[in-house]
């Protein structure tokens, strides 16, 4: 076993206009909430907490879009969905269309662990909610000013954002596109479009697990799943590896990513980043995505197709890296 390992990211797809201020804003979210994991892991605890612990600190920030922050739907209003799994053992649970639950992650987790299901959505997934005694708020807690201005945006470009078909930084087009697709009074505004959060983690048992939590796509239709609450698809981990996937949900879904990153590792014998560029390069169609992933052997590895991905990733020798582009 090659020690404990972990990676976070803040979605893929970023705006190639995002302003620095919030290139530095984001980078010190991501590292907070590495530090946080790693501090977790020096203590002993458990891949599957550690992936609980970071992916609700994430979602109790409003930057990034999952829990408060989170991406508003057509009719103005947050539903939000996570998933999480533990590869020991391969158990997993997940929820959709959630109003009023402050840390969506954690009801996964409860669904995993206290229900007899995998999966629950809505209204169920409110009752049971109440039932566990979680932290319920209004919805109103979720929804910021900034994403009211980006809906109203959305709406005006008649778009739902966000729509990953950006072209990749250097190609010629790139600024055009962007500029042209958000103008307020004719000028180009630079949009900050709110990205999915993800955690994986290997724990010095070298047990891996996944977590994945958004409000999905901005102006999505209401009763929209993506792929972030679907095991296989935005989430998947195993005795061999975990993987959080971002990105275009319904191409993430198409492709099975997150299982496929673990089958290619198991059918192909390939490595762990071998497997994660082999799953973008070939299983993503037209679809545009990311995902972080970690191996039973404690690597790391990261692969997006995005014009970048707000990410961050340690390992137990002291290795550190936070990063957005390329
Ligand atoms: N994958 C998410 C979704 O489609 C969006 C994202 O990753 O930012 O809901």
């Amino acid at each position: 076993m090659g020690g404990w390992a972990i990676a976070v990211h803040g979605g893929a797809g970023v705006d190639p206009n995002l302003p620095p201020h919030r290139q530095e804003e984001a980078k010190k979210l991501l590292t907070r909430c590495l530090n946080l994991g790693i501090s977790a892991l020096r203590s002993n605890h458990s891949a599957i907490d550690v992936v609980e612990q970071v992916v609700s600190e994430l979602e109790t920030d409003p930057l990034f879009n999952s829990g408060r922050g989170s991406a508003l739907a057509a009719n103005g209003t947050v539903e939000m969905e996570a998933s999480i799994m533990d590869g020991n053992g391969r158990r997993c649970g997940a929820v959709s269309g959630l109003t009023t639950v402050k840390n969506p992650v954690s009801l996964a987790r409860l669904v995993m662990d206290k229900s007899p299901h995998s999966y629950l959505a809505f209204s169920g997934a409110e009752d049971f909610a109440r039932q566990q005694g979680v932290e319920l708020v209004e919805n109103e807690y979720f929804i910021t000013e900034e994403n009211v201005g980006m809906l109203k945006l959305a709406k005006e470009a008649n778009t739902i954002v966000f729509d990953y078909r950006i072209p990749a930084v250097g190609s010629d087009t790139c600024s055009a596109v962007a500029e042209s697709r958000f103008q307020m009074n004719g000028l180009p505004i630079s949009v900050y479009a709110p990205e999915t959060v993800g955690c994986v983690v290997v724990d010095s048992q070298g047990r891996c697990a996944a977590a994945t939590s958004t409000g999905g796509l901005m102006n999505k239709m209401n009763g929209r799943i993506g792929d972030s609450p679907l095991i296989g698809a935005g989430t998947y981990a195993c005795n061999l590896c975990g993987v959080s996937c971002t990105g275009e949900g319904e191409a993430i879904i198409r492709g099975t990513l997150a299982r496929e990153v673990a089958a290619v590792m198991e059918y192909k014998g390939l490595g762990l980043q071998e497997a994660v560029d082999f799953v973008i390069k070939e299983r993503l169609d037209e679809g545009f995505a990311g995902l972080i992933a970690v191996s039973n052997k404690g690597d790391v590895a990261c692969g997006f197709n995005t014009t970048g991905m707000f990410r961050g990733c340690a390992t137990e020798d002291g290795f550190m890296e936070v990063n957005i582009w390329e």
